[in-house]
């Protein structure tokens, strides 16, 4: 059960309704989004007196969800929410673009990566300072190095961060230096990892696990929203399929279906699906046809050398297309792109 606040509701009018369940031996997890708060109600429901939480004051309306995703479900929330990353939004209306190197590896090659993104039409970079890697042997990413240089091509940039944090014990100090926290595949059903995460205060991207069903992935997601955040972004990366062409088989259905299903955003990851750089374009096509609410893309000043995923990354000689893909389909399906936000102005030094 959940019950839904009104816009005007005053945090006694939330704590009214936490201590009813408490006292009638339930929990209650109070979720905070941009135009509502919602608390979700565990336990006995029946002792909870529905049709008197209805009477208290500040509530709009107490729903029963029949889905075990319930605060990131559609049921009770049937408009699609909108996720803001560093004033940057992400939702129904636009195409949201978040580019950049798979790794941070130098400050020259993440600065060369952040202008690829912007000229491709990206309002959000990307680049792994934590890199999970299936080897123990390979890259391992730069660590907080690797997020001060992330820092400072924001601050020159003004592209706002999304970064991977891949232990709970990282999380605080990735959410010192990022504007959304990003928790890859490899990581969607740690728990401990998804809770941290959500108590965090900053937007979450939550990738599909390469073997988890959709159910499981808004699971994964209520996760993060029990802890109190609603601002979680679902992202499609491709899932393990017998098809060894690609690197993952993108599950295009999955948009669409995971949309119906919950009010979160849902962009796609074209690169980790295919896995490789000419199946980018017709990938991120496809993603924008389907409805995404946004792409993330690898790209790369000089793949050869890179450290982490070269043969996915786009190059130069490919930004200009997907700038004019991104710029051109969205209006077909009744989107816009969103722009980058301006660079902040240099504070002026005074002689
Ligand atoms: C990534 O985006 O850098 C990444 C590791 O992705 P995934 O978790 O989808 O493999
Ligand atoms: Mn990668």
């Amino acid at each position: 059960m959940v019950v839904v606040m009104a816009p005007e509701a005053t945090a006694q009018d939330i704590n009214a309704i936490v201590e009813l369940v408490r006292t009638a031996g339930g929990e209650a997890f109070v979720s905070r989004g941009v135009s509502r708060t919602i608390v979700g109600l565990v336990g006995d429901i029946e002792q909870f007196d529905a049709p008197n939480l209805r009477s208290l004051r500040g509530v709009l309306d107490v729903v029963r969800i029949s889905v075990p995703y319930k605060l990131v479900s559609r049921e009770n929330h049937p408009d699609r929410s909108v996720v803001r990353v560093g004033g940057v939004p992400i939702g129904p209306d636009t195409l949201t673009v978040i580019a950049g190197p798979c790794a941070v590896e130098t400050p020259e090659q993440a600065l060369r990566s952040a202008h690829m993104a912007k000229a491709a039409g990206a309002a959000l970079l990307r680049g792994g300072a934590y890199k999970p890697r299936t080897s123990p042997y390979a890259f391992q990413g730069l660590g907080e190095k690797g997020l001060k240089i992330l820092s400072d091509v924001r601050a020159e940039t003004g592209l706002p961060v999304v970064t991977e944090v891949v232990d709970a014990n990282d999380v605080e100090l990735v959410s010192s230096y990022a504007d959304m926290l990003q928790i890859g595949t490899r990581n969607m059903q740690n728990f401990g990892l998804l809770q941290a995460a959500g108590s965090a205060g900053k937007p979450v991207m939550l990738k599909r696990g390469m073997n988890a069903t959709v159910e499981e992935w808004l699971m994964a997601a209520e996760y993060i929203a029990q802890r109190g955040n609603l601002d979680i972004v679902l992202c499609e990366r491709g899932i393990r399929t017998f098809e060894t062409a690609t690197r993952n088989t993108l599950d295009v259905s999955a948009v669409a279906v995971a949309q119906r299903l919950s009010h979160l955003p849902v962009i796609v990851d074209p690169s980790h699906s295919g896995g490789r750089r000419e199946l980018v374009l017709p990938l991120s096509r496809a993603a924008i046809a389907v409805g995404a609410d946004g792409i993330i893309v690898d790209v790369h000043p000089n793949p050869e050398t890179a450290l982490c995923d070269g043969a996915q990354a786009l190059i130069d000689s490919d930004i200009r297309e997907l700038a004019s893909v991104v710029q051109h389909l969205p209006p077909i399906v009744g989107r816009t792109l969103t722009p980058a936000p301006a660079p902040k102005p240099l504070p002026v030094r005074v002689a």
